[in-house]
């Protein structure tokens, strides 16, 4: 069986003397791990595109028994400025890392990819804010896995909306004053509210097209990133890391 399809590489590591196994988000197949022999080598026809991050077209064959292999390769996007900017590029591996727990499997993922790439391309190449990328990156990634917050009012009396909302990360509602129940809930201005239903609704090409205050997009960023880490029951390496570099 052969794949044609394009992905990017959500994760690289070394096996062998010198091969790379890669974990691909395919656009046609989902997530898909496959063997590159040969491709730590500098000459190696696959070399680069199977380098972490690296968006490609590829070519790989399934076995007999399973196993994928890298057969040819092209890549068409390497985000070089993303390897001089250790902060961008521990987010872009971020990203990474949540599509490889989040994204389909054997089955199409075109807007997730579609989505990761904007998402990594923003990251690398444009002056948007760091923290507006990475809220509206995790929610819609956790949308479109199917974990996407009840947003469209309070989730008990059902107002759309009041001068005082609130948002419970642990479980994605939203209430209003009235109805809040005892546990502990954030209260979130109705701006910080618009945005999160812009991000897990809006058409895919205007995802990334809102502003906030410096004040809501930290607030923001933190509810999406709770969110996100009580939907996963994750830990993410990746995540700790940013997290580290931007203290
Ligand atoms: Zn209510």
């Amino acid at each position: 069986m052969t794949y044609d399809t394009d992905a990017l590489v959500i994760k690289a590591q070394n096996t062998g003397e010198n091969d790379r196994l890669v974990t691909l988000l395919t656009r046609k197949y989902g997530v898909i791990r496959a063997f590159a022999n040969g491709a730590r080598s500098p000459k190696n026809k696959n070399a680069s595109a199977t380098s972490l991050l690296c968006y490609a077209d590829f070519t790989i064959t399934k076995t007999a028994k399973g196993i994928c292999i890298v057969k040819e390769s092209t890549p068409k996007e390497v985000f070089f400025s993303l390897r001089s900017d250790i902060i961008r590029l521990s987010l872009a591996q971020y990203f990474a890392e949540l599509s490889g727990e989040l994204a389909p499997r054997e089955e199409a993922a075109d807007e997730f990819l579609s989505l990761l790439l904007n998402a990594v391309y923003l990251v690398s190449d444009s002056g948007k804010p760091l923290q507006l990328i990475k809220a509206a990156a995790e929610l819609r990634m956790l949308s479109l896995a199917g974990y996407m917050p009840s947003l469209l009012g309070c989730a008990s009396c059902g107002i759309y909306e009041t001068d005082e909302m609130r948002f419970c990360p642990h479980s994605g509602k939203l209430y209003c004053a009235d109805c809040t129940p005892p546990e502990v809930f954030v209260p979130v201005p109705n701006s910080v509210v618009h945005a999160m239903r812009h991000i897990c609704l809006s058409e895919p090409g205007k995802l990334f097209s809102f502003r906030l205050s410096d004040e809501n997009l930290l607030l923001l960023c933190d509810l999406s990133e709770r969110y996100l880490l009580a939907m996963t029951g994750k830990r993410f390496a990746t995540l700790q890391f940013y997290k580290t570099m931007t203290r």
